[in-house]
């Protein structure tokens, strides 16, 4: 691999997003999205592109990922999300964030 394909696949994606803060009263604080990775073949089953998500009590990962049947997957590690479980509907904050983002760039 040559200098110019690592810059390619180097994660590079830095988003800033104010989210409902961790604390009890959810005070508006400001998050930070590090893209980490992102598959050369989106249109391929398989884990499209994982953040680090910093700035809550913790740091997370939220994953985007194709399933079999070509339909998009949003997991997060936060115990908001896993608290809710995969089979619910509505996404945890941090995905929530971060599909509001695609949303305004398209
Ligand atoms: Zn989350």
């Amino acid at each position: 691999m040559n200098t110019h394909e690592l810059n390619r696949v180097r994660p590079r994606s830095i988003t800033f997003l104010t989210l409902p803060g961790p604390t009890r009263k959810r005070l508006p604080s400001p998050y930070c999205y590090r893209l980490t990775y992102e598959t050369r073949t989106p249109m391929l089953p398989g884990c499209l592109m994982v953040w680090d998500v910093m700035g809550g009590r913790d740091i997370y990962q939220v994953v985007l990922e194709r399933n079999e049947q070509g339909c998009l997957c949003w997991h997060c590690t936060c115990p908001d999300a896993v608290y809710r479980g995969e089979s619910r509907a509505s996404h945890c904050k941090h995905v929530h964030g971060l599909q509001s983002v695609g949303r305004q760039s398209t």
